[in-house]
């Protein structure tokens, strides 16, 4: 038993089961044992890897998007350029290397980091210490002014409830005790109001899962930037329009876990339902562009000709790292589908680059399905 596993089973001994969403908030956030708060858990020898991880080339096109956002922003003088759970701080490093191609805008920059890991502020500060950062608890935290927020893989590590459809019925999905009152497991719990839970159509047996938290700051990101102008790109993985299913899931050294079995130990995430936060920051005040599909949208944005730019200075094994961190960020089966990429806009924004309409992404689709496999490759 993890230590954070004892801790969760004297509370539920004591006070009765829990909601996934506390189970999950606490498996990652809680101050002593939780999962980000000691470790770096990105890359090859942690327990996954993330789009920034794989590639300059990624965060380098979120740099130069970011760049030509500023412009149809009107060119604010400063800007704060927002990171919301910056990781090791690589996305930004690359994006700030590139966004020296428009040296006004790198100029204006301001950059703020959102972050409750001490061990990955720890990295960030060691990344980014020549654009002196500035760190935040919360996004509520943040000083006003225009601004362009990022958010790479932040919304899946926020907690989802779970509801289960019994007949006619739905109930709250918890994590109690198992017989003899020591190992976790899922019970069901209470009769919900379909309403609080904007529940949609779903056969009997089948699960539903919200998140709270990303629709709150979603509101809250959608209503700073009515407000004061800007535009935040979220980028992470789920379907486009909600759907039923469950798609809770541990990683542990770039394998699945069973997700109670380690907290605190092993990452935990959902999908995310861009649907929802869409309607929040919508409800809020603002514009919302996409979602679209990573791969193509990175391919708007330019990424093979980046490719291309880089392959031309490269030996022969940068030339092959290169042409497979394309690969894995931009092929259907790899990060190119699964993962989207959504803007939250100031109302009088026009589409920006990657989120102008395509025939070809915009067609009548299939509605995608929620699942735990993770999306992550090794
Ligand atoms: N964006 C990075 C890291 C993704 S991992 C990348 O793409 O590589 C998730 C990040 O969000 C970590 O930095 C983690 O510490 C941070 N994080 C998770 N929950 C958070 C919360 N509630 N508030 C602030 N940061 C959080």
């Amino acid at each position: 038993m993890t230590p954070l596993a004892r801790r969760l089973r004297d509370r539920i001994q004591a006070d009765g089961p829990v909601t996934v969403a506390d189970f999950m908030a606490t498996a990652l956030g809680d101050p002593e044992h939780g999962y980000y708060m000691h470790r770096d858990p990105l890359g090859r020898a942690g327990d996954f890897t993330t789009a920034p991880e794989i590639g300059q080339v990624f965060g380098e096109m979120i740099g130069l998007w970011a760049a030509a956002a500023w412009q149809a922003m009107g060119a604010p003088d400063p800007v704060r350029l927002v990171e919301l759970g910056p990781g090791r701080g690589t996305l930004m490093a690359d994006a700030l290397r590139a966004a020296r191609a428009l040296p006004a805008f790198a100029d204006a920059v301001r950059v703020h980091l959102v972050e409750t890991s001490p061990a990955l502020r720890a990295s960030q500060k060691a990344a980014l210490a020549a654009h002196d950062p500035t760190w935040h608890g919360t996004f509520a935290e943040l000083p006003e002014g225009p601004a362009i927020i990022l958010a790479n893989e932040f919304f899946d590590a926020l907690p989802v409830h779970q509801y289960e459809r019994h007949g006619a019925d739905w109930r709250e999905r918890l994590v109690g005790l198992a017989e003899g009152g020591e190992a976790l497991c899922f019970v069901t719990g209470p009769v919900v109001d379909p309403g609080a839970i904007a529940a949609i159509p779903a056969p009997s047996g089948a699960v539903l899962e919200s998140c709270p938290a990303g629709r709150a700051l979603a509101g809250d990101i959608g209503a700073r930037i009515a407000r004061a102008g800007g535009v935040a790109l979220i980028v992470d993985y789920g379907p486009d329009r909600r759907a039923p299913g469950e798609s809770l899931q541990a990683v542990r050294d770039h394998a699945a876990r069973g997700p109670l079995a380690e907290p605190g130990e092993a990452d935990l995430t959902a999908h995310v339902d861009f649907q929802t936060l869409a309607g929040a920051a919508r409800a809020a005040g603002a514009g919302v562009q996409g979602p679209v599909p990573q791969g193509a949208w990175l391919r708007r944005i330019g990424i093979e000709t980046r490719a291309g730019v880089l392959l031309r200075k490269a030996n022969a094994r940068q030339a092959k790292d290169i042409l497979a961190a394309l690969h894995r960020l931009t092929a259907p089966d790899q990060m190119g589908a699964l993962f989207k990429t959504m803007a939250i806009t100031a109302p009088d924004l026009p589409p920006l680059a990657g989120f102008e309409p395509d025939a070809e992404t915009d067609a009548e689709t299939a509605p995608e399905t929620v699942q735990n496999a993770d999306p992550r490759p090794a």
